[in-house]
């Protein structure tokens, strides 16, 4: 058996990331220290085991190492979320996953050098935020602190001219990366493109570049 994923608590969020990767084919080891959850689990990942991940020798036995890649989706314990980390990167686990659920625990987090953490709470909350302050903001992605892609509805300003007409790049320093107009969606639009009432952008930027754009044209 390849060996590729292990998530490690089974709550909300890692239930549905090892559902996902199991509806994707892939190899999918679920870990939980509450038994009701690991049978949960029995039937949808490829295996199941009721282990304390804090238990060093506990994930020496099934061979956490041999896992490409492992997420540590422990929500209510910071204290076990860390020291599954710590422990996990010891014993040099390929990628490692995890789930910060403050601040606090995301800088732990990135000072223990993990691959990638991911704070779900916060980002869909700045999502819903921003969508909520701009009824035109479909969705929005973070790149970094201060740089965004964003989706948005075609301004009434907007409608009838070219992208040479508004020339969005040198006004406001923000690109259209693509088109999505119906059921088409245009990856390289050309300068000529005339944009038509229901089209939405993808637009890459800087946020305050983003910001000035929606002000002056959606
Ligand atoms: P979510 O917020 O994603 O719903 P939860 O806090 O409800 O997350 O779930 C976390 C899961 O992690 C629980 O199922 C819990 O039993 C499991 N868990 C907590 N500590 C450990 C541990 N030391 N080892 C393995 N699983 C753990």
């Amino acid at each position: 058996m390849s060996k590729d994923y292990a998530v490690i608590g089974l709550g909300r969020f890692g239930g549905s990331i090892c559902r996902e990767l199991s509806r994707e084919g892939k190899q999918v080891l679920a870990i939980d220290i509450d038994e009701a959850k690991v049978n949960e689990f029995k039937n949808i990942a490829s295996h199941a085991v009721i282990l304390d991940s804090t238990d060093e020798e506990s994930l020496k036995e099934i061979g956490i190492h041999n896992f490409e890649h492992v997420i540590v989706a422990i929500g209510d314990s910071l204290q076990a979320s860390i020291l599954t980390t710590v422990i996990l990167t010891d014993l040099h686990v390929e990628r490692i996953t995890v789930k910060a659920q403050n601040d606090y625990h995301e800088k732990i987090l990135r000072k223990l050098g993990v691959d990638r953490v991911i704070h779900p709470e916060r980002d869909m909350g700045r999502r819903i935020a921003q969508n909520i302050i701009s009824n035109n903001i479909l969705d929005f992605l973070d790149l970094s602190d201060d740089h965004s892609i964003v989706e948005v509805k075609t301004g009434k300003k907007m409608i009838g001219k070219s992208l040479i007409d508004l020339d969005i790049r040198a006004n406001f320093g923000c690109n259209v990366m693509a088109i999505k107009s119906g059921e088409t969606i245009d990856v390289s639009p050309s300068p000529e493109y005339v944009f038509k009432p229901d089209d939405i952008l993808l637009v890459i930027g800087s946020d305050d570049d983003i910001h000035r754009f929606e002000k002056h044209l959606i």
